[in-house]
């Protein structure tokens, strides 16, 4: 999680080794890249480059997978064999999407999302290419990428090269949002000629590298796809699992409020991996962010006091994480409009999706200053690139 890395120049002056392991040179921000499959932003826009921060925050960057985790030894094994020895532990390996078919596209961690970047501007490039995309669940995620590929496709005028189908087991597209907003996005994606196939379960995937993949379903015949989005919501990824670490039984550490891990106080976890004691909060960036400034400070405390000799501040002298009593969300449609929603209020119009762009672009300038660096609030909102409007 980068928060805790900024300011990490500080650690590093006093003599603190502070180590970044990654196995992705860059960290996608998940609130851009449906507008990046949308065409609205470039692929440079919505990374930040890991081994870069690290430099300039006085850490090293490792890019490699951490298989295994030893609170005790106090170690983190690397996929490659290699062994990091630590007094103090961040884990913020975010979630993982359960049960990925190995012909589907997962969108956890979501730089493995690019190959369906890729698809869509092969398909876009020639013109007599046509795309048949099947989005595996219809929450938050697959909805905001469905909305964007269609609305991509509107705008270039090649809607009829796209058959988008999206298969979400539940009743109703966006289960646990408000039903306007559900019957709105619903609407959207069926004005602009996509499937909205609801109460039915994908059961497998097949596919050949040079034949379309079948989808099964226990509804209907299997659907044939070039390209298959699987979006089914989250779990625990395999490193937290495998590991002695407490975990809930959806596979996330459980912390305390100080994002300290249960009885392993040297050990901290923040964002979608973590599961915050009486807390059960969606697993969106909006929680994660907000967790970094805590994380960051009781980081600062830990190493602070190890390094006078006090050992493990006990919780109480740390700061507590209090979560947005909402969690607010804005999904872009790849029309002008946003769709707000927080709790049981949503809301559509095209301040939104500039609030959204306006919020986006500023989280993202520390960390690409060379694309977002001098953009102002009067730039992000009031020169906004035209988005085209799909039907
Ligand atoms: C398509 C999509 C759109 C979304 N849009 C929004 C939105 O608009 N607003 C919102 O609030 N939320 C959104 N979310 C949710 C959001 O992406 C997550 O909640 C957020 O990214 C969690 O942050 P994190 O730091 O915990 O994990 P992540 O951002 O997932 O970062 C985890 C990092 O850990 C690395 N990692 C994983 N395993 C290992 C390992 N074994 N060793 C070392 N490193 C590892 C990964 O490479 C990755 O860089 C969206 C999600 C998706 C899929």
């Amino acid at each position: 999680m980068l928060p805790s890395l900024v300011h990490a120049d500080t650690w590093t002056q006093r003599g603190i080794d502070v180590t970044l392991v990654d196995p992705q040179r860059h960290l996608y921000y998940s609130g851009m890249v449906p507008e990046y499959l949308g065409g609205v932003y470039d692929e440079a826009d919505v990374r930040i480059d890991l081994a870069a921060q690290a430099r300039a925050n006085g850490a090293s960057f490792v890019q490699e997978a951490a298989a295994a985790i030893d609170p005790d030894a106090r170690v983190v094994e690397t996929q490659a064999g290699d062994a990091l020895p630590f007094d103090v532990l961040a884990i913020n390996v975010g979630s993982a999407n359960p049960a990925v078919p190995a012909d589907a596209i997962p969108t956890k961690p979501i730089a493995h999302i690019r190959p369906l970047a890729s698809r869509i501007e092969q398909t876009l490039a020639e013109a007599t290419a046509r795309l048949r995309l099947v989005v595996v669940g219809g929450g938050a995620a697959g909805t905001e990428v469905a909305l964007n590929v269609t609305g991509r496709f509107a705008g270039a005028d090649r809607l009829e090269d796209l058959e988008l189908t999206i298969v979400e087991q539940a009743d109703r597209l966006l289960p646990g949002f408000p039903a306007g907003l559900r019957t709105d996005a619903t609407n959207r994606l069926r004005r602009r000629g996509a499937t909205v196939s609801t109460g039915t379960t994908v059961t497998n995937v097949e596919g050949t590298d040079d034949a379309p993949a079948a989808v099964y379903t226990d509804t209907a015949s299997p659907l044939a796809a070039d390209a298959v989005l699987w979006a089914t919501g989250t779990v625990g990824p395999p490193l937290l699992h495998d590991s002695p670490l407490p975990t809930n039984d959806r596979g996330f550490v459980r912390t305390t409020r100080s994002l300290q891990v249960r009885a392993h106080p040297r050990l901290f976890a923040a964002g979608d991996c973590a599961s915050i004691e009486d807390l059960d909060l969606a697993r969106v960036g909006v929680h994660a962010v907000k967790q970094g400034p805590t994380l960051r400070a009781n980081l600062h405390h830990t190493l602070q006091a190890l390094g006078a000799g006090a050992g493990v501040p006990s919780p109480t002298d740390l700061q507590t994480f209090r979560p947005y009593p909402l969690t607010p969300l804005i999904l872009s449609t790849g029309t002008a409009d946003g769709l707000w929603t927080a709790g049981s209020m949503w809301a559509a119009h095209p301040w939104l999706l500039r609030l959204k762009h306006g919020v986006d672009r500023r989280w993202m300038r520390p960390y690409a200053p060379d694309r977002w660096g001098t953009t102002s609030w009067r730039e992000q909102f009031g020169a906004e690139a035209a988005i085209e409007t799909g039907a």
